[in-house]
């Protein structure tokens, strides 16, 4: 009796033990599969507003013209060497239009951002870093990301931005790789922070860097009937395509009763539909 009483016992303690074990090992695989979130930001990448920063005077201001018949030239992913020519061409014709930049480009291109500025263009943003891994992995790296191209954007200009372009758009596919619904999570915070986001309806289909200029001038044209064409171009280093077709649109749109304006937060939106 005794002898079974130790067996029991014995028994009943090693049980207990494998239920520990495999409780704790439980717990750990849920903290594991919980992941760390990914911190890409720290404070060596933060860029902080300049208490000096001045409003720069808009010398040259194009006006910008909202009819029921407007384009929206917008550019992305600049500035680079090819952005002043872009400005050239568009103070020669007296067009306003919307500078999605890219932050990493800004510190090569500073006298370029403060020009487009002053000119008249809004200045908006189009990330930092614009690299989708980072910005797409999580709701508070992109918030961050996109601190430090507004503030650095401020530091030059003296004026807060607040148009945003999401690279790929807010229809891109690939976000969803990275943090699943993340389209649908900044959206949905976007308006409280005071920014406004901005899509396309055009698309001068530059992006592939394969087109000639009289492609990409077709593309356009085309495609102009809504009373609020924004389209997308691009001008980056590469897109020297898009330079040489822009003289084209701005004629044609021109011998077609368009006006031009540059996007501000009172801009009709255009928004894709979501794909996360
Ligand atoms: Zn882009």
């Amino acid at each position: 009796m005794n002898h079974a009483l130790k067996i029991i016992t014995v028994v009943f303690t090693m049980l207990l033990v494998v239920f520990f074990i495999i409780v704790s090992f439980h717990k750990e695989t849920e903290i594991t599969n919980a992941g760390p979130i990914p911190k890409v930001f720290d404070a060596k990448t933060t860029i902080l507003p300049s208490p000096q920063a001045k409003q720069l005077e808009r010398k040259n201001l194009v006006e910008s013209v909202v009819s029921n018949k407007t384009i929206y030239l917008t550019f992305d992913d600049g500035p680079s060497y090819l952005t002043m020519e872009i400005l050239d061409i568009l103070k020669q014709e007296k067009v306003a239009a919307t500078f999605f930049i890219v932050g990493t480009n800004v510190d090569k291109y500073k006298e370029v951002v403060k020009r487009a500025y002053v000119d008249g263009h809004t200045i908006a943003m189009h990330t930092n870093t614009h690299k989708y891994n980072e910005i797409y992995s999580s709701l508070d790296n992109y918030f961050n990301d996109l601190k430090i191209v507004k503030n650095k954007i401020y530091n030059l200009t003296g004026v807060s931005p607040r148009i945003v372009r999401f690279p790929g758009g807010s229809s891109n596919m690939v976000s969803k790789k990275y943090s699943k619904g993340i389209m649908t999570n900044i959206v949905n915070k976007i308006n409280s922070k005071s920014y406004y986001y901005f899509d396309w309806n055009i698309d001068s289909g530059d992006a592939s860097g394969k087109l000639n200029k009289d492609a990409i001038y077709n593309n356009v044209v085309t495609h102009l009937n809504y009373d609020t064409n924004i389209v997308l171009m691009h001008d980056a280093g590469t897109k020297l395509s898009t330079v040489q077709a822009l003289p084209q649109i701005i004629k044609y749109g021109k011998e077609h009763g368009y006006t031009f304006a540059r996007i501000t937060k009172d801009t009709r939106p255009i928004h894709h539909k979501i794909n996360n």
